[in-house]
């Protein structure tokens, strides 16, 4: 675009053509939703070379990762959609209460309208495209808005729906958060983001101007707690994958462990071996791994090294690894000890390879820990039935997961989302159908039967025969 205001326009002119298309797919049937979805599955799978290089050329992101947390998840949820689409269209009977005597009614499911889609740049395929799955499931035209972060991937996606699809029923515009803000301004129905609690707050505040319902897929610092009662080579070699895939850029990355006192030791031991199977099996060097993302930016690989270094400078030990390479963003998975409350390792969102560990004496003072703090998108357990059940009950987190992690972003059965500071609304599966409907109540009367003889004046006693 040559300039803002022309921007602008087209911008608001892309949106009034979708308005358009979302009046016409109100009425659009399970098949006409599902070839769409098709004809994205088939895009996905003829092109998944095309999208690993475009992962790698952004962060040097492993093929394999690429496949796993990237493609595998969107086709997952076609799939998932091809399978239970009908079902979730259909409108559901709601039952008579006794005041509705003689009334039937249902729900029905209506696209919400136009769809807003904000993405991140750390699963920049899958979280643009998985949210944009649910919208064409619901019915909805979708202007998606990628990355600024991920050029190769963001123009990827733009090249993907430019083949598919016209610009009235899904449009891509590329840029950083000018565009983002501009966008921000129209009309949308729906506004689905995934990103920063801090950019969160800032959607939902432009989202109010026009009422516009919102999902928020936000971050912060997801526990893991590891008790006195847990296998620790298992826990270990879970909590090492889930904290070092795509090198801790995850927004359900265990964030810290808790863990008893008693198994600190042999906890740092299992996860040093965990993270030498998987990164350095032939004992060349982390660094050489093929299996490891590196930093997405400059900036992000200074904020994690500025957050390792005041760490070190407030009397945090490290256990393992700790070395760094600008040049290529590489920065080696870091186990820490000695960990303070005033340490912005503490308090912030790391958001990369480093990895806390702190100690409880009682499952009731990890517990406390975890509840001075703001609600996490996700909270990890590795021990017993019994403290697993106290740790669900006593604290609160957008998703759970006992003896594993990560995991449940693959569940499509699962809602996924956090609570309060970690998001609002729910996505995946069915619950990412929902978040790009309107659940419509209808209630039909039947004529010449009317409830409304006991409710209108002149009311006398009637009032008293009701409550
Ligand atoms: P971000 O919030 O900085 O950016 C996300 C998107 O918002 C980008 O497209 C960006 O261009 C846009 N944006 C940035 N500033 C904006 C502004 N002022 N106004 C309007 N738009 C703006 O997040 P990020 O750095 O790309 O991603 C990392 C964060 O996302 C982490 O906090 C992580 O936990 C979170 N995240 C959450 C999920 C989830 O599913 N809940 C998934 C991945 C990442």
């Amino acid at each position: 675009m040559d300039s803002d205001v022309s921007s602008q326009s087209h911008f608001a002119h892309l949106l009034q053509l979708q308005q358009q298309t979302a009046i016409l797919w109100r009425t659009s049937t399970a098949n006409e939703r599902l070839a769409r979805l098709k004809q994205l599955s088939d895009w996905i799978l003829k092109n998944q070379r095309s999208i690993q290089t475009a992962l790698w050329e952004d962060f040097k992101k492993p093929e394999a990762e690429t496949d796993l947390s990237e493609v595998f998840p969107v086709t997952s949820e076609i799939n998932h959609a091809k399978k239970h689409l009908k079902a979730w269209m259909k409108s559901t009977k709601a039952s008579m209460p006794m005041a509705m005597f003689g009334t039937s009614s249902h729900i029905q499911f209506e696209p919400k309208g136009c769809a807003l889609i904000i993405s991140p740049w750390n699963y920049p395929f899958n979280l643009t495209i998985g949210p944009l799955v649910s919208a064409i499931a619901a019915g909805c035209p979708a202007i998606l808005k990628p990355s600024e972060l991920t050029p190769n991937t963001s123009a990827l996606i733009a090249k993907m729906v430019a083949e598919l699809f016209k610009p009235e029923e899904v449009a891509v515009c590329l840029g950083g958060i000018e565009v983002s803000q501009e966008l921000l301004a129209l009309p949308f129905d729906h506004i689905f983001f995934t990103g920063s609690p801090k950019i969160g707050k800032i959607i939902m505040e432009k989202a109010a101007k026009h009422l516009a319902s919102v999902t928020l897929e936000l971050g912060g610092k997801s526990p893991t707690i590891v008790t006195s009662t847990a296998d620790i080579a298992d826990a270990a070699k879970k909590i090492a994958f889930g904290k070092f895939v795509n090198s801790g850029q995850t927004c359900i990355a265990p964030d810290y462990i808790l863990v008893h006192e008693s198994k600190k030791e042999h906890l740092i031991a299992e996860l040093i071996l965990a993270v030498r199977d998987m990164y350095d099996p032939a004992h060349v060097g982390i660094e050489k791994s093929p299996d490891l993302a590196r930093i997405i930016d400059n900036r992000h690989f200074n904020r994690i090294s500025h957050c390792l270094q005041d760490a070190l400078e407030k009397g945090a030990k490290i256990e393992f690894g700790g070395r760094k390479n600008e040049k290529d963003l590489f920065i080696e998975p870091t186990i820490l000890s000695g960990i303070a409350g005033e340490m912005v390792i503490s308090e912030e969102e790391i958001f990369g390879p480093l990895m806390p560990i702190i100690t409880y004496r009682s499952i009731q003072e990890a517990i406390d820990y975890i509840n001075q703090k703001p609600k996490p998108l996700a909270l990890y357990i590795f021990g017993s039935t019994g403290e697993t059940k106290e740790v669900l009950k006593k604290t609160s987190a957008g998703n759970a997961v006992i003896d594993d992690c990560v995991l449940h972003f693959l569940h499509n059965n699962l809602p996924f989302g956090g609570i309060g500071n970690s998001g609002i609304g729910k996505s995946h599966g069915y619950f990412g159908f929902l978040a790009f409907s309107h659940e419509k109540g209808v209630l039909k009367q039947r004529v010449g039967f009317n409830n409304a003889t006991l409710l209108r004046p002149p009311y006398g006693l009637k009032t008293k025969k009701i409550i």
